[in-house]
């Protein structure tokens, strides 16, 4: 290809939104241009590397035995009613009607669709199992759209299904998937981890997700520095953590005149605050209701949203403020597990279930704090009779207002719950995700196949997603300079870069011709620089900021038989003899 025939529109304008260099890079390098918020065109050079992760992830798929289907962009609302999902989707799911007061949604995700495909097509155990994919748009209405390619709202991801006909052969496919991608992720020459992961809204058990490492990845990823244990922070264990104890307290009410806070309330008693019972109040937002949630933690903890989400089978919390508080009745800087407010529910972290320590929460009274003892059934708080609703002999009982679940963020220098090792937090884009959904919308859908003994079944089901765009921004996040992208060698647009000097000094545009046709004879992805107006400073830039992995240099060592190497990666150059070229090429690509 001739960069002169290449519609390549360089700039030096940086978008001002942009603060991520695969952002600024993308756009700069005319590979990417902003449409509107989070939907984007690929220009030659993106569309380029685009189809390059395209080809390389239906290829590992192909192999694994998926069959290539394509569903439609736009589906009927009636299948997201079927699921259930029109109601629990939100406003990530665009809705529009059609002329006909037809309901209907742009894509984010196809369950629904193929659930409809293989819905009284497939009826047999004997013709599971089936994995069906797609390379396709999807559209979802993100909040905050950002970050370039990152989190679009319109985007190009790999969604693939498989149907079972039982959970053993789910989780067959399930470890074949983590396989494929690991092959797909390292073909793209990617620095990539596997963690654990929360099902999401999807909803499932069992669930990974593959994360490109990079500084500026939007997930924490906690990985263990003894064994390959890693999590997204929403899904991550660790040991317990053991409750340091200063001094024993006693179970009942404690003065604690104006202290409100953990640190005030553990300096006050002399205790450290793990031995504290924090109360982090949340509104939890239902499909038709909002309700105040409060999840108690030990003091020295953090909440983690997306495990407390999913605790109390929210579809989203949001955060409270004081006056939210006090209308509900609150004691605020004092809330603790027993006198709350009637009917509100709340949630113990399990970590505090069983400690056999006394531990001190809030009394849900002004200026006063409480010692209890948590067991699987209540709080033991001794004999104060009368001072506390709800409590009868020194017991309270959580019956249906409170539960026990993990609820906090595993912290760096925590201990791997799996080999006793150190846990630190790393940064991850998340670029793929596998699930075993079991069967959620089967069921829903009721979509069955008759087993060995003409039973009617629900599918097993399981899916499996890669962000295909998303991966051109995470290439680029984990491999560039101040000065551009450097493509990795399977996904750049080019491998070598001709630059000819001075394009109007003949013998040197006549050399830069000459490789040109001769590295396009061995296969060799190449582009000419022939931009006749173009000065070389401008050709390097322009080569610096495009990022293909090598550049030729024809300048003024022709006389002398010599043209020059650039090593994108490392800027280094090394003079090479003409008739050399092209098996020095050859080989650095290899
Ligand atoms: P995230 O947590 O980043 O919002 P998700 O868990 O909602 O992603 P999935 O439903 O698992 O996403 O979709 C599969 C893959 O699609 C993700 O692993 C990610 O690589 C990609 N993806 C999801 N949302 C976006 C988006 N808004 N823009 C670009 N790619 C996306
Ligand atoms: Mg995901």
């Amino acid at each position: 290809m001739k960069f002169s025939k290449l519609f390549i529109p360089t700039t030096k304008e940086m978008p001002s939104d942009a603060s991520l260099p695969s952002h600024q890079f993308l756009v700069r390098g005319g590979f990417i241009a902003q449409t509107g918020a989070g939907i984007y065109d690929f220009m030659p050079l993106g569309k380029i590397v685009l189809e390059k992760i395209r080809a390389i992830v239906k290829k590992e798929m192909d192999e694994a035995g998926a069959n290539e289907v394509q569903f439609g962009f736009v589906t009927p609302l009636s299948l997201w009613s079927e699921s259930g999902r029109a109601l629990t989707m939100g406003s990530e799911l665009l809705r529009f009607k059609d002329r006909k007061n037809g309901e209907f949604v742009l894509s984010p995700t196809n369950e629904e669709a193929v659930v409809n495909m293989v819905k009284n097509r497939v009826t047999s155990y004997k013709d599971l199992p089936l994995h069906l994919y797609q390379i396709n748009t999807k559209f979802r209405d993100e909040a905050r759209p950002r970050f370039g390619l990152m989190r679009g709202r319109e985007f190009l991801m790999k969604d693939g299904y498989s149907f079972h006909s039982c959970e053993e052969d789910l989780v067959r496919e399930f470890n074949l998937m983590e396989e494929t991608y690991k092959k797909i992720y390292t073909k793209l020459g990617l620095d990539f981890r596997v963690v654990e992961a929360d099902s999401g809204a999807i909803g499932g058990s069992g669930s990974k997700e593959f994360h490109v490492l990079a500084n500026s990845g939007e997930d924490t990823i906690v990985v263990c520095d003894s064994c390959d244990y890693g999590a997204n922070i929403e899904a991550a264990i660790r040991k317990e953590n053991n409750i340091s104890i200063k001094k024993e307290i006693s179970l009942g009410k404690i003065e604690t005149p104006n202290r409100k806070t953990i640190e005030e309330v553990s300096n006050f008693l002399e205790i450290d605050a793990s031995q504290t019972i924090k109360a982090v109040i949340k509104k939890a937002i239902y499909e038709n209701k909002t309700e105040l949630v409060v999840f108690f933690i030990k003091g020295n903890d953090i909440l983690e949203e997306t495990k407390a989400c999913n605790a109390v089978n929210a579809l989203s919390l949001e955060d409270t403020i004081d006056e939210d508080l006090i209308n509900a009745g609150f004691n605020v800087g004092y809330v603790g597990i027993v006198g709350l407010p009637d009917g509100i529910k709340f949630v113990i972290d399990s970590e505090i279930k069983n400690c056999n320590t006394v531990m001190v929460a809030g009394a849900n009274e002004d200026n006063f704090h409480c010692g209890m003892m948590i067991d699987e059934e209540g709080a033991s708080v001794g004999q104060m009779v009368g001072k506390f609703p709800h409590v009868e002999g020194g017991r309270f009982l959580f019956e249906e207002f409170g539960h026990f679940a993990d609820l906090i963020a595993v912290q760096e220098g925590d201990i791997c719950a799996c080999c006793g090792g150190k846990l630190s937090y790393t940064k991850g884009i998340e670029v793929g995700h596998i699930f075993q959904l079991g069967d959620k919308y089967s069921k829903a859908m009721n979509a069955t196949f008759l087993d060995e003994n003409g039973k009617a079944k629900p599918f097993i089901m399981g899916c499996y997603g890669v962000g295909v765009s998303r991966l051109v921004a995470a290439v680029i996040e984990q491999n560039h300079d101040e000065k551009g992208c450097i493509w990795t060698k399977s996904t750049t647009p080019f491998m070598v870069d001709i630059i000819v000097s001075n394009s109007k000094n003949e013998d040197e545009k006549n050399m830069g011709e000459k490789i040109y046709e001769e590295l396009k004879a061995s296969n060799v992805e190449v582009i000419l620089d022939d931009r006749i107006n173009a000065r070389f400073g401008f050709k390097i830039g322009d080569f610096e900021l495009l990022g293909f992995p090598y550049a030729i240099i024809i300048g003024k060592k022709l006389l002398d038989g010599i043209v020059e190497i650039v090593d994108r990666k490392t800027l280094l150059k090394t003079e090479v003899k003409i008739e050399e070229i092209v098996s020095k090429i050859l080989n650095l690509i290899k």
